[in-house]
């Protein structure tokens, strides 16, 4: 979930590159001027930003369909797969929602 709001922010920040690359052209980048004024560097740098744009994009919808493989319950400490929760709680806590396998032992 966090990763996914990283990724999605990631993705604006290269697409808003992309516009100050082609707008303003010359901005103050890490203590050096950056000229983008030159064809030849403006034209190579939108598309790199263009395609990271896009690649953050991708990834920050990919792990939207991740389905975790594992998962645990923290009332009942029981293991289940997916398919043996229903509508993602466990079976025999009834309402309580079982959590990513991996998210269970960060915590
Ligand atoms: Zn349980």
């Amino acid at each position: 979930m966090k990763n996914r709001v990283l990724f999605i922010f990631l993705s604006v920040l290269s697409i808003y590159m992309v516009y100050m690359i082609n707008t303003i052209e010359v901005f103050p980048m890490k203590g050096m001027i950056a000229d983008f004024r030159s064809p030849f560097l403006s034209i190579p740098a939108s598309f790199l930003f263009l395609i990271l744009g896009i690649a953050f994009l991708y990834f920050a919808f990919k792990k939207k369909l991740d389905i975790p493989e594992y998962l645990k319950c923290p009332t009942c400490k029981e293991t289940f797969t997916y398919t043996n929760l229903k509508d993602g709680k466990c079976p025999n806590c009834k309402d309580i929602d079982a959590i990513d396998i991996e998210e269970y032992y960060k915590e």
